[in-house]
């Protein structure tokens, strides 16, 4: 019988070690202080690693006192995790569209909301389903991309509480840190003072006001200021081995790896790709992987100096990458034969090509890397030494 896994690792795919995640899960957790807990941010898939695998060593991870809820960005992200029988509270943290509320009512989720027609609709959305749903306010206090403003909070915040009513449950509000991963943190302290300036001016809870958690800290701020004391943190990035900041690193979560389809000795002024824009100097041994940009690997890599690792030693990728292949040399690598892994991101022997490191070669963020991994790619997730998850 052919091993599932073995399939899906014939081409390329993704390793997801769960185990990484779970310890880097633990160390945020510890990071944010005794009695604290953690709403995991799932959006756009866990980061491209795929979230139904990731709900289940976080919940696999932690306590329930310790998992808070999920987050999301999408009201589908919020019902494909209802889908896969989650039952706690689901919060969608960027601006859910009205025409979606229905739906968002249905599968019983919580909205971020940012201004007081938000906050009438929502409530209209809970008289027609007959529930009572929850909501959290989100404050700017810098991010300028929502939220109700930080410094007119004693007027909002009793035209929120007035316009939720016995309808909709205020149940928390937070704010969002813009510079929490940058060497000098006084603009996260200035952000935080604001939005504690905001929290202050809010009805208290017998009033109408938020009845639940206060909260700001991504994964960096959950690092560095033990998520300002806030009791629940909402880390993304650091989870799935992306750094968050200065401090220490996480372990490595992601690893993006392809088969060597061919290898070949090549003659001097043999041309590589698109464009031709690499010539063989001498002869030299070039090896194409199956994979490419239509997977989601930056075709901006090659020009950019960028390697892979075969046999645990570095190689570097000729010519342009194209959608389905790309070659290396692998003139240094003469036991090299088709069928062997090469990891574009991640460890080989004692060789690493960190995620920070292909991402900054880029110019971008680990984030943008991660999310932009193909559906192409399989993800194949283990949880522990080469224990297969979810066996
Ligand atoms: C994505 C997101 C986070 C997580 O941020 P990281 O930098 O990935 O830790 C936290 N809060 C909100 C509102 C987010 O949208």
């Amino acid at each position: 019988m052919s091993d599932p896994q073995t399939l899906l690792r014939s081409r390329a795919w993704v390793d997801v070690d769960l185990g990484a995640l779970r310890r880097n899960l633990r160390r945020v957790l510890n990071a944010a202080g005794p009695g604290a807990a953690v709403v995991p941010m799932i959006k756009a898939d866990a980061y491209g690693l795929g979230a139904a695998a990731v709900v289940r060593a976080c919940r696999a991870e932690l306590s329930r006192d310790e998992l808070w809820g999920f987050g999301v960005a999408a009201v589908a992200e919020g019902e494909a995790l209802r889908a896969m029988g989650w039952p706690g509270p689901v919060t969608v943290f960027a601006v859910a569209p009205p025409g979606e509320y229905a739906r968002a009512a249905a599968a019983d989720l919580t909205l971020a909301l940012s201004d007081p027609e938000a906050v009438r609709g929502w409530a209209a959305a809970a008289l027609a389903s007959g529930r009572r749903l929850r909501f959290q306010t989100e404050v700017d206090t810098g991010m300028g991309r929502a939220g109700f403003p930080w410094e007119r909070a004693a007027e909002w915040g009793p035209v929120v509480a007035e316009a939720a009513g016995d309808l909709i449950a205020w149940v928390g509000c937070f704010t969002h840190f813009h510079s929490a991963d940058e060497l000098d943190l006084a603009p996260t302290d200035a952000q935080w003072e604001r939005f504690r300036a905001a929290v202050a001016a809010l009805p208290p809870a017998e009033a109408g006001g938020p009845a639940g958690p206060v909260h700001a800290a991504n994964s960096a701020a959950a690092l560095r200021r033990g998520g300002y004391g806030a009791g629940l943190v909402r880390p993304g990035i650091f989870l799935y081995g992306g750094a968050a900041g200065p401090g220490a690193a996480p372990e490595p979560v992601a690893s993006v790896r392809a088969r060597l389809a061919l290898v070949r000795e090549v003659p001097a002024g043999t041309t590589v790709g698109y464009g031709a824009t690499y010539t063989s100097a001498g002869a030299e041994r070039w090896g194409t992987l199956s994979v490419g940009y239509g997977d989601g690997v930056p075709r901006r890599l090659g020009p950019l100096g960028g390697c892979v690792l075969v046999r645990g030693r570095r190689v570097p990728i000729l010519g342009r990458i194209s959608m389905d292949a790309m070659v290396v040399d692998l003139t240094g690598v003469p036991d090299a034969r088709p069928g062997d892994v090469a990891t574009l991101v991640g460890r080989d022997g004692g060789e690493e090509i960190a995620l920070d490191e292909v991402a900054a070669r880029c110019g971008t963020i680990s984030y943008e890397i991660l999310t932009g991994l193909g559906p192409r790619l399989p993800r194949v997730h283990t949880d522990g030494a080469g224990e297969r998850a979810g066996a």
